[in-house]
């Protein structure tokens, strides 16, 4: 059985004492064996990073954007190959692998333009004879440590724009499917990118411990569940490391009775279901406000009855199996709990058979959901929709500003006075007005307010550029040396 490596200063590495199992989860059978690190696998994947660092921080701009010029390229003509890679050990259908990797891609065309991006400013005569600029320079090894559910795109929100800045970075993917990575690795080396510049580890707590336990790391960007992204955040900033750490959701999509029932249904079962539930900007929760409960309930699960689950390679399937054997345990326990709740089982996931092994559950839907259940309360991570019903526009906001989390949500209304109030005042970091997963486009960054993200940067954009460089203001005056005088004074301005 295949073993993927590791990719430490352009070699593959495969040498493991771990290894643990990578499997279809549209088969429930072990295709890959994965290197797990050991620390000093990992300390070697730093040391690689630092020699690297030098000369990537030389690296002309134009050179540098180069790079992610041809990756674009190279992206764009391999998205087939590495869809299947996605569907293989995610099992997400493949057209949702490639929108996935389209997705990516902003990130990387977004880099390409790093002249611009790494612009400084600059202010001539601010005293008298004395101009002040400033630059931005990389911060140095960068750590980037992603979660299974966006194996391309995630690992491409923090390396596209930590290499143009000049970082080098060791990229720790999930083990769950951390062949995309590999490849990503592959496709930056053919696209010019020096050896050394992105290295690729895989592994559990033991990689990420060393990864911030070591004084070469500099900054730590972190995507994955709230628990670890909390302790992840705390110990890099107690180690005095740059971190940004985004967790976990649950994203509510209110219903106002002037909206047009049909669009809501569509979105709400789009973007609850797609992926089976495993997006951290899926929708969990719809609020239905003042009425609309009954018609849009039954409009929903109209429509979850049409829907094809089944092997992501199937052109038919429109949503694969959940990641692994015991993710389907989970989210099924919550099904199982949300009638003794008080919640109306409206559709359980739990009945739908499966002709095979897989981890498939069939999709759920749970009406007169509480506050207080949870069902409510937990993110779920697998196709389980929730309706809460709220008598007003305010209970409904109150809501989620309530909740602990606070990544994405949406209004569904066809009142722009109301829809303008809801962004003023909701308390959560991206916000769709008729677009039930407000996922920023790669010119803006992403992230989550409250328990959705530790750190005061948001991914990707702008934000990235700000995160993975340091700015350094440098003043500058040419007097003539028969001025120069001792002045023990405080250089005031004149
Ligand atoms: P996870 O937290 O289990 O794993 C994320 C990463 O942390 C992986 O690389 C994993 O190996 C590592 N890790 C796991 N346990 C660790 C530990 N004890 N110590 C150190 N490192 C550890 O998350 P997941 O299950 O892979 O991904 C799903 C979660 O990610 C969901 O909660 C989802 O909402 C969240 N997510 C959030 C965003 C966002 O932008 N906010 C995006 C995607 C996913």
């Amino acid at each position: 059985m295949a073993l993927i490596p590791h990719v430490i200063g352009g070699e593959k590495i495969d040498a493991a004492e771990r290894t643990q199992p990578v499997f279809n989860p549209a088969t429930g059978e072990q295709q890959h064996q994965l290197a797990i690190a050991s620390v000093e696998t990992v300390e070697q994947a730093i040391a690689a990073a630092k020699a690297a660092l030098p000369a990537w921080r030389r690296t002309s701009l134009t050179k540098r954007a180069d790079v992610f010029f041809n990756l674009r390229q190279l992206l764009k003509q391999r998205t087939p190959e590495l869809s299947a890679i996605v569907t293989s050990e995610h099992g997400k259908v493949l057209s949702d692998a490639a929108g996935e990797i389209s997705r990516g891609l902003e990130n990387v065309e977004f880099a390409s333009g790093l002249l611009h991006l790494l612009k400084g400013e600059r202010d001539e005569q601010v005293s008298t004879g004395v101009d002040v600029h400033s630059v931005k320079q990389p911060v140095g090894v960068v750590a980037a440590i992603t979660p299974f559910n966006f194996p391309v795109m995630v690992p491409l929100w923090m390396v596209a724009s930590a290499i143009a800045c000049g970082n080098t970075v060791v990229l720790k993917p999930s083990e769950r499917d951390p062949s995309a990575s590999v490849f990503i690795a592959d496709l930056f080396r053919e696209a010019g990118l020096p050896d050394g510049v992105l290295n690729v580890v895989h592994g559990d707590k033991v990689a990420v411990d060393t990864l911030l336990g070591s004084d070469d790391v500099k900054a730590v960007s972190f995507v994955g569940s709230t628990p670890i992204a909390k302790s992840i955040y705390e110990r890099a900033a107690a180690n005095g490391k740059r971190v940004q750490a985004l967790g976990g959701a649950k994203n509510h999509m209110i219903v106002m009775p002037d909206a047009d029932l049909n669009m809501a249904a569509d979105a709400a079962v789009s973007a609850a279901y797609g992926s089976a539930g495993e997006r951290c900007m899926a929708v969990s929760v719809v609020v239905a406000v003042g009425g609309v409960g009954d018609e849009l309930v039954s409009k929903i699960a109209e429509r979850v009855k049409e829907l094809k689950i089944g092997d992501g390679t199937d052109p038919a399937s429109e949503m694969g199996p959940l990641i692994t054997a015991e993710a389907k345990a989970r989210v099924e326990s919550y099904v199982a709990g949300a009638a003794d709740e008080g919640g109306t089982v409206v559709i359980d996931g739990r009945e739908q058979r499966f002709d095979n092994d897989g981890f498939f559950t069939g999709v759920s839907l749970i009406d007169n959901v509480s506050t207080d259940s949870k069902v409510y309360r937990d993110e779920i991570f697998g196709p389980v929709l929730a309706v809460v019903r709220v008598d007003s526009y305010d209970d409904g906001v109150q809501l989620i500003n309530d909740h602990q989390f606070g990544n994405g949500t949406a209004i569904f209304t066809r009142d722009g006075g109301l829809a303008r109030q809801f962004e003023f005042e909701v308390e959560a970091g991206m916000v769709g007005i008729n677009v039930p997963i407000p996922v920023p486009v790669g010119s803006f960054s992403f992230g989550g307010w409250k328990d959705s993200l530790f750190g005061d940067s948001h991914i990707y954009g702008p934000e990235s550029i700000h995160f993975y460089t340091r700015s350094k203001v440098i003043t500058t005056r040419w007097p003539s040396p028969e001025q120069s005088k001792v002045d023990l004074g405080f250089p005031g301005n004149s």
